[in-house]
């Protein structure tokens, strides 16, 4: 009964902390509340617990460095404070594949949440790490240079910062997803899971495919970012933006498509990402 309900003291503790650490604006919490409400009734405590790991990651590798990428014009900004977008952006999908598990339970879709959390954490570290390569950015699309912080732009240190992201999600959701079925949550009883996280194999090939899900993800948005995302100029200071209103008013589209920006295609690259794992799962079932 308490373990059914620990998902709301969670979130009513963890909001007010993340709003006075100043990870989140206060739009921010409350999104992040309810969708962390939504994925903690869902999926159990022990998964929101990824989702609020998630969450300090991503607030402690935005400040690292905070002041040297802000020198480089690259850093986020306010702060590294992050707004409801930018929690939508990273949360939507897993919100969404939570509730699928909740409907149809069978792990698949838990495999898919736990996929979009590492597209996420992925994400989130191969850009911050990136920004931190000494050597200049490449486009991924054709391999030229770039300045630092151009959506589609990847270094080998930001690779490999996304890799370790999507790892310890993965880890670190692999060993709750295993506590949560044999343990913790009566409502798991999927014979399957239990036995194959038991075996170091099958473990290792959960794990493997979270992370997999993870990395395919950021790949697919660092793509969508260096071909289809919008790129424009500001008529009125002719800066060159990827945002679509500058200066008050609309600016001139260069290039990609106006409505695909950063957010949206961040919620497509994660989306992605989940469906991957869900499908490599289903694929692999067995193991
Ligand atoms: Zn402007």
């Amino acid at each position: 009964m308490i373990w059914q309900y620990l998902p709301v003291v969670m979130v009513a503790v963890a909001a007010p902390l993340a709003y006075k650490a100043k990870f989140l604006d206060l739009s921010g919490v409350v999104f992040a509340a309810v969708l962390g409400l939504i994925v903690g009734l869902s999926l159990g405590p022990l998964m929101l617990a990824v989702l609020l790991l998630f969450l300090v990651m991503n607030s402690i590798f935005t400040r690292l460095d905070y002041v040297n990428k802000a020198l480089k014009g690259a850093a986020e900004p306010k702060g590294g404070v992050r707004t409801w977008r930018s929690v939508m952006a990273n949360g939507l999908v897993a919100a969404v594949f939570a509730t699928l598990e909740k409907i149809h339970p069978g792990t698949v879709f838990e495999i898919g949440f736990l996929g979009s959390i590492a597209v996420a954490s992925a994400d989130t570290m191969s850009t911050e790490i990136g920004l931190l390569s000494l050597r200049k950015p490449r486009m991924i699309t054709n391999f030229r240079v770039t300045e630092p912080g151009t959506s589609g732009a990847i270094t080998g240190l930001g690779v490999l910062g996304g890799v370790l992201g999507a790892l310890i999600i993965s880890a670190v959701g692999l060993l709750f997803l295993h506590y949560s079925i044999n343990i913790a949550d009566p409502r798991h009883s999927y014979a399957l899971v239990v036995t194959t996280t038991s075996s170091i194999g099958g473990a290792g090939m959960f794990a493997l495919i979270v992370a997999v899900g993870g990395v395919f993800g950021s790949f697919v948005d660092s793509f969508l970012g260096g071909t289809l995302q919008g790129r424009f100029v500001c008529a009125t200071c002719g800066t060159r933006t990827e945002r679509a209103v500058h200066c008050g008013a609309r600016a001139t589209r260069l290039s990609g498509l106006r409505f695909l920006d950063n957010d949206t295609v961040n919620v497509l690259a994660v989306a992605a990402g989940a469906a991957f794992a869900s499908s490599l799962y289903l694929l692999l079932k067995p193991f």
